[in-house]
């Protein structure tokens, strides 16, 4: 496979359209069979659904190449579901999983040139997204709709070493109790915009959300589950049913129990005792960087230092960002069914 003459080491996280892209359409109560195209452009009235009423939800993943030099996805099955439970809870037809999985396998194919080679940091980021497509103006789901994948080459997360971020509590909530917190809407990151932008002025790298019930529980961030290690070297995680249900953080639950004999536990966890010390590393976990160290918490002015630092990445986190990328790129034996080959 001759790869495009791209500087891998160097990209960075922003679009750079590639040669094709996965498009199947929902009409009349059903999916056509799909099919790979060079246009990369989308057609609507402007009355349609996602631009009046934003029905829209999307999942993220990657490809890259292993060790041995296969190209291959990460638990893709696991977009597919999540995906269409986002759907069901947005009133759009589900995108069925054997379907959705076939359309990644034809996506990433069709744009093989533009996976990364081994060792260079880089991947190949996937976006499949569904909108509804028809003029709608009464309050109600579209009848038609749109599924579509598209690739972009990113450069690595971390250029020259992972630091630890400073990350404050926002004032602003993420998603209500009940809500839609749970699901990859677009919706859930266009009121998170303000509260990013806001806080990068402030000089945080990132907001923490509380639970917006008792805003006393920690929650997650605009784009990524929290992971929590304790003093005696345990997993502690966030329970509740506003948060995204992230993959990775999913995966590091396994990779701690049965790689590295933690213990993880699950739960909720308040801001109080993240405050008074329960806690010596903290990371935030999501596809795009795995794990990004936290090094320090900002409550209104009163600083949550952790114990590891902002040098480098704790102790533990390092074992599991290693242990998980070592999954990844095939230097450490996957779980059956964890790496997901193209070809
Ligand atoms: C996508 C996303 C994550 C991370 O999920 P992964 O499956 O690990 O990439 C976390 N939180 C939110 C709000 C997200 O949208």
């Amino acid at each position: 496979m001759i790869k495009k003459d791209i500087d891998w080491g160097n990209l960075g996280f922003g679009y750079i359209k590639t040669d094709k892209r996965y498009v199947s359409d929902y009409k009349d109560g059903k999916w056509d069979d799909g099919r790979i195209t060079e246009d990369d452009t989308i057609t609507l009235s402007e009355c349609a659904c996602v631009f009046q009423y934003a029905q829209t939800v999307f999942e993220g993943l990657k490809a890259y190449t292993t060790k041995d030099g296969k190209t291959v996805c990460f638990r893709p099955d696991l977009n597919a579901e999540r995906m269409m439970t986002s759907a069901e809870r947005l009133e759009m037809p589900v995108f069925p999983k054997e379907r959705f999985l076939d359309a990644v396998r034809q996506t990433v194919k069709a744009n093989e040139e533009y996976v990364p080679p081994y060792g260079s940091g880089a991947t190949l980021y996937i976006r499949p997204f569904m909108f509804g497509s028809n003029p709608v103006i009464g309050v109600k789901p579209a009848d038609e709709y749109q599924f579509r994948i598209f690739t972009t080459p990113v450069g690595p997360y971390f250029k020259g070493g992972a630091k630890p971020i400073t990350v404050r509590i926002s004032d602003f909530d993420r998603a209500a109790p009940h809500g839609t917190g749970d699901i990859k809407a677009g919706l859930n990151y266009a009121m998170s915009l303000h509260a990013i932008v806001d806080a990068h002025n402030e000089g945080y790298a990132e907001n923490i959300y509380l639970d917006p019930g008792s805003r006393t529980k920690i929650e997650e961030t605009g784009g990524a589950n929290i992971i929590f290690i304790d003093s005696d070297g345990n997993m502690v995680t966030p329970k509740s049913g506003s948060i995204l249900p992230s993959i990775t953080r999913r995966s590091l639950m396994v990779v701690a129990e049965k790689y590295l004999g933690m213990k993880v536990t699950q739960r909720e966890i308040t801001l109080e005792e993240v405050a008074g010390g329960a806690f010596k590393e903290c990371g935030l976990c999501g596809t795009a960087a795995v794990i990004s160290p936290v090094g320090c918490i900002n409550d209104h002015g009163k600083e949550i230092r952790f114990a590891s630092g902002m040098e480098e990445m704790g102790e533990v986190t390092k074992k599991l960002y290693d242990t998980l990328t070592g999954i990844q790129m095939g230097t450490i034996e996957a779980p059956e069914g964890w790496i997901f080959e193209i070809d």
